[in-house]
């Protein structure tokens, strides 16, 4: 058949994101999507919106969600950039601020080689320690990106760390992807008004529980807020659309609830962390929502396909260095005491 793709298209290698089963009684831990529902504040906005306006665009900048973030974070709203999801921010930041020579783990998050590829940027990859931990004095490159708790591990750097990476590339845009750090790590925004090279991007999807409604937002001082704008303005002027800055508006709003909802999958995953390890898994010490693991003498490819057969979903990689591993998301307790007992019944 006739090629009709652009070389472009043809040459690339998409990220492959986690199997969304349709079936409906699956126990569902292979996205680290949130167990538990959105606020009844939040489902109150959604519930409530005026859906007569649709037939105007929404604001292009994010409008209500973009000034609520503001207040939320203390920054003028210049310093926030709402996006459509944050897969779709860290795309926009790979093309708005590197030309080359971006550095990124070996192990973390297997979307940013994608989007390096996709914009013709080369990069390098730094080896993470044989204990899975960034040896953070090593990242030195024109471009950095860090996701923080790290992704699939689990495992969080410490504010004096992303500060050394800062001070030490002080020429250079660092990212900081803290998809995850509600659950656990601490967070970079506050360095945002000190350091004028850095990007901090959250996402509502895990955190707020509005996995299904992609709302990201990046926090930045303005020059590199205006990059990210020219990158946006030049592909999709109304990324977020009316309903989704309403919802994650209230979803902000409410923290108390979100605060609480987080405590509670780290919760869970501190008690199934310590299961895994008696029935002699190894865990890396995560701060997400997620648990990465993995037990000597065992296929994780075949405890994988166990516990799909029972309907439960983890994610798996045939990577170098994880093939033996399994990344489980934290779901309900009650969930995971299922997992616990299937995994009590894998032969291997
Ligand atoms: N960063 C990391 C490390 C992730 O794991 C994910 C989820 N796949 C994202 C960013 C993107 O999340 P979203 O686009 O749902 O905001």
């Amino acid at each position: 058949m006739q090629n009709y793709l652009s070389d472009k298209a043809a040459g690339l290698k998409p990220y492959t994101a986690g199997e969304q089963p349709k079936a409906k009684n699956i126990i569902k831990l292979n996205t680290n999507e949130n167990p538990y529902p959105p606020s009844p504040k939040t489902l109150d906005a959604y519930h409530h919106f005026d859906a007569s306006n649709l037939r105007l665009y929404p604001r292009p900048d994010g409008g209500e969600l973009r000034n609520t973030i503001a207040k939320i974070y203390d920054v003028p709203a210049s310093c926030v950039f709402c996006g459509n999801g944050s897969d779709e921010i860290l795309g926009f930041a790979f093309a708005a601020f590197f030309d080359g020579d971006v550095m990124f783990p070996d192990i973390t998050y297997s979307f940013y080689p994608v989007w390096a590829a996709l914009f013709g940027i080369t990069y390098s990859t730094l080896a993470l320690r044989d204990d899975f931990t960034i040896p953070v004095d090593r990242l030195c490159a024109k471009g950095i990106v860090l996701a923080n708790p790290n992704a699939p591990t689990g495992i969080a750097i410490g504010q004096g760390d992303i500060e050394d990476v800062l001070m030490r590339n002080r020429d250079s845009v660092v990212i900081v992807d803290e998809a995850y750090a509600a659950f656990g790590a601490q967070s970079a925004a506050c360095l945002v008004p000190e350091y004028p090279n850095l990007v901090v991007v959250n996402t509502l999807s895990k955190s707020h529980a509005l996995a299904g409604m992609r709302i990201g937002y990046a926090l930045a001082q303005p020059h590199l807020i205006d990059g990210l704008m020219r990158i946006k303005n030049s592909f999709n002027s109304y990324p977020l659309d009316a309903v989704a800055q309403c919802v994650g508006s209230a979803a902000l709003m409410d923290s108390d609830y979100y605060t609480d909802v987080a405590k509670k999958i780290a919760a869970t995953r501190d008690r199934v962390a310590a299961q895994l390890k008696i029935l002699g898994f190894t865990v890396l010490p995560s701060c997400a929502n997620f648990l990465f693991v993995t037990k000597q003498g065992m296929s994780a490819a075949a405890l994988k396909n166990h516990l799909e057969l029972g309907d439960i979903y983890v994610r798996h990689w045939d990577n170098p260095r994880i093939s033996e591993f399994l990344r489980i998301s934290i779901g309900t307790d009650r969930q995971m005491d299922t997992l616990i007992q299937k995994i009590k019944g894998f032969p291997g």
